[in-house]
């Protein structure tokens, strides 16, 4: 939903308590509130699945963190030992969807949480807030 995105472009924190929708930031954004709080009902469940993927993503990477040296070559990262049976993720040993080969959704994205911040420096910020950081034109953050 691009309302969702543009909400929190205006620097606006939006974030789900239980049922109830809860928008705060800068006054100029107020139009953009009325109107994610007028459609309530179908940003919840967005909320409420990025909550989600948060906290799928939240203990892969911290438990590959660990395992990404500060430089040099950067081994096989995996979330959980002893997997790597047919059809699941070598990394965590979820079931794969369709169309992944080797790692999930959820160790792709872990795994990209921590090489940016263990290689490039680059940490995320919390979610809810805006991530409007500053960015060059190429789109690769700037130090
Ligand atoms: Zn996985």
């Amino acid at each position: 939903m691009t309302l969702l995105a543009d909400a929190q472009a205006a620097g606006l924190s939006v974030r789900a308590a239980g049922d109830r929708l809860v928008v705060r930031g800068p006054r100029a954004a107020e139009h953009l509130a009325r109107r994610l709080l007028a459609r309530k009902e179908e940003v919840l469940p967005l909320l409420h699945a990025e909550e989600a993927a948060q906290a799928e993503i939240g203990w892969r990477a911290a438990a590959l963190r660990p395992q990404v040296p500060p430089s040099g070559p950067i081994p096989f990262l995996v979330a959980r030992d002893s997997v790597g049976a047919n059809g699941r993720c070598l990394s965590c040993g979820d079931a794969l969807e369709a169309g992944a080969q080797y790692r999930c959704r959820w160790c792709v994205r872990a795994v990209l949480l921590v090489l940016n911040e263990v290689r490039e420096g680059v940490v995320p910020p919390p979610p809810g807030t805006s991530s409007a950081a500053p960015t060059s034109d190429d789109g690769s953050a700037l130090p």
